[in-house]
């Protein structure tokens, strides 16, 4: 007999009441006043201009709340969460002083074993697979449900294609929680839906070719091995595709991925029947990245970029500035260590490394220009330090 589901709603009226003060911690005063001033905060010796939309989303806001509503109903239990209830170190550091424990991706991991139905597990704002669900679910343990409505209609989506016999091709990252989880439910009811995560535009290249017999069968497989559903066979699988993609991705590439597939059917067809796209990227990150395109169309001298260097809406806000302006990527004011020193995410390392800020900003006889934006998972409170270091470090009250 199947374990009876215990999902819980922690969003009782009671608890969000005492939530709100737990949560107060991650706005900001300063941010508040900046963007009430159009978003520019002009100071001797710095011009400062924030994005029109930056910061938290609502999604994770609400994750955020339901991590914190879940310590207030359970106290005295073990509360265990999926990996990182959002990417960002500053909230997960928090969450884990409170006693927060994780539990990690892998459905093997010894910690799965010696779960009880005492326990209370949170599932992140990306959700989880469909097998990790039903491990939790026959462990009996409390099940509290942070996912956010943008990823549940892209599994929504998926589902649809399976039924219809129809392969997602997902754009987005293999190994992202959100992917896994919206290809485990691309699998559909009956399990038997297939799926291939197309990363970037390279890999909707080899689609392409492959659909258009241009391909070889052993390098395309080697190259998806870890990207594709069981059985995954590009000779069948291929013939009717449907595109979705992780809600974070950047708008643009997904766009020319969309075009490229669809190109490549019609070619094949001499027509898109057999071609289905539901645009899946959630409005947060369009707006963030929209904003940050307007940004970028007054001259700056350096850009800001706030936010988990695994966050993915984060990382794209990087790659769109970086191809514009010099491009930061920090994760903490504590980043900003002196004008010469800026520990910063290199998006083509992938890796933390040290670099200087630009030579203007030494000059303290003219205005640094400084754009500034953070991904949906970031805070108010650290963009507010973020800000406040590099006052510091520019020494604006001093000029
Ligand atoms: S970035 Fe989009 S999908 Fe992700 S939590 Fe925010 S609103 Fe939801």
């Amino acid at each position: 007999m199947a374990a009876p589901k215990r999902l819980i709603n922690v969003r009782r009226p009671e608890v969000m009441s005492l939530v709100q003060e737990d949560v107060r911690q991650y706005q900001s005063e300063l941010v508040d006043q900046i963007r009430a001033n159009g978003n520019v905060l002009e100071l001797p010796g710095l011009y400062l201009r924030l994005a029109s939309a930056f910061g938290f989303c609502d999604g994770v806001k609400r994750a955020i709340e339901i991590a914190y509503a879940t310590c207030r109903m359970f106290p005295e239990r073990r509360i265990w969460l999926i990996g990182e209830i959002i990417h960002n170190p500053e909230v997960n550091a928090r969450l884990d002083a409170m006693g927060m424990r994780h539990l990690p991706w892998r459905l093997d991991a010894p910690e799965y074993a010696a779960l009880t139905s005492d326990d209370v597990v949170i599932m992140p704002a990306f959700g989880v697979s469909i097998p990790m669900r039903r491990l939790l679910e026959e462990k009996g343990v409390l099940l509290v449900d942070s996912t956010c409505g943008n990823v549940v209609k892209v599994w929504n989506r998926v589902r649809t294609y399976a039924a219809a016999g129809i392969t997602s091709i997902i754009h987005g990252k293999a190994r992202h929680e959100e992917s896994i989880a919206t290809a485990s439910h691309s699998r559909g009811e009956s399990e038997q839906g297939n799926f291939l995560v197309v990363f970037d535009e390279n890999d909707a290249g080899l689609v392409a070719e492959y659909m258009l017999g241009r391909g070889d069968r052993t390098s395309f497989m080697q190259h998806f091995a870890a990207a594709c559903s069981p059985g995954f066979d590009p000779d069948i699988h291929l013939n009717v595709i449907g595109i979705a993609n992780q809600t974070t991705m950047l708008k643009s590439e997904t766009a020319h991925i969309q075009e490229l597939l669809r190109a490549a059917v019609i070619e094949r067809d001499g027509s898109d029947e057999r071609f289905h796209v539901f645009d899946t990227i959630c409005g947060a990150t369009q707006d963030r990245q929209n904003a940050l395109f307007e940004l970028l169309g007054e001259p700056m001298d350096l850009m800001l970029i706030i936010g988990g260097y695994n966050s993915s809406n984060t990382t794209h806000l990087a790659h769109i500035a970086s191809r514009r302006v010099p491009t930061f990527f920090v994760k903490s004011a504590d980043c900003l260590e002196s004008l010469s020193c800026v520990r910063c995410y290199d998006l083509k390392e992938k890796q933390e490394v040290v670099r200087p800020l630009p030579p203007e900003v030494s000059d303290t006889g003219r205005i640094l220009r400084v754009g500034l934006t953070a991904g949906a998972s970031c805070p108010a409170n650290v963009i507010e330090e973020v800000i406040c270091r590099l006052v510091e470090i520019r020494d604006c009250l001093a000029l």
